[in-house]
């Protein structure tokens, strides 16, 4: 069963995540004090985590990139679920680790949707367990990266794009090819998402002059082979 937690300090709307969750199928667990949300991710290991930005005394940004931090649980997808609506605190909050972002008051349809698309799209299937292209290798059982040897740090999504790149190295892959691949059929993920997703795997990458991640003018992304 896939294990959900709610992160949300308002008792009323954690109330009705876990009915409407658990009427999906979903098990849930739930953190209403920021304090205890490392804790309970660490014992609960969580499938996904819905992630309220403001909690008493922590905010959600700070917690999760303390989850992209720590190597028992850096991989979980996480869902940002926020009152603010202005589009620089959406790319604000997938910069720090974020997968996807919804905004309060959102219906409970599209927050299903979305948690299921963002489930599909962090199971990996590869072909080969270990990719290399160039410098990096990426490893699928131990999810590790590595760039001259030296494991670097990336959430689900970014770990899934260089996958989706080093399957093919050298090939060009368009923002469309990307999108299918990486997020499905979701009908909520916007074009541009891709390049936003880019820029955190190069940040990842410590890659700013794009060497290891190249931008092929108006066709896509490659990795350097
Ligand atoms: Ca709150």
């Amino acid at each position: 069963m896939t294990k959900v937690l709610i992160v949300e300090d308002e008792a009323g709307l954690v109330t009705l995540l876990k009915y409407n969750l658990e009427k999906h199928g979903f098990e849930t667990v739930e953190a209403m004090d920021g304090k205890i949300v490392m804790q309970t991710v660490l014992t609960e290991k969580p499938d996904l985590i819905l992630m309220d930005w403001m909690l008493p005394n922590v905010s959600g940004v700070d917690l999760c990139r303390e989850i992209r931090q720590h190597p028992d649980v850096k991989l979980t997808p996480i869902i940002m679920v926020t009152a603010r609506a202005e589009e620089a605190d959406k790319v604000r909050g997938l910069s720090y680790g974020a997968d996807d972002y919804m905004t309060k008051p959102f219906s409970v349809p599209e927050l299903i949707a979305r948690i299921q698309a963002l489930l599909r799209r962090v199971v990996v299937k590869p072909k080969n367990r270990v990719l290399t292209a160039g410098v990096l290798s990426l490893d699928f059982d131990k999810k590790l990266v590595l760039k001259s040897g030296q494991p670097m740090h990336m959430g689900p999504t970014e770990f899934r794009l260089l996958a989706i790149l080093m399957e093919q190295p050298g090939h060009v892959f368009s923002r469309e090819e990307l999108l299918k691949l990486v997020w499905g059929d979701s009908v909520f993920v916007e074009p541009r998402t891709v390049d936003v997703h880019i820029r955190r795997l190069r940040r990842n990458l410590d890659d700013d002059k794009s060497e290891l991640i190249r931008t092929v003018r108006s066709s896509g992304y490659a990795v350097k082979v």
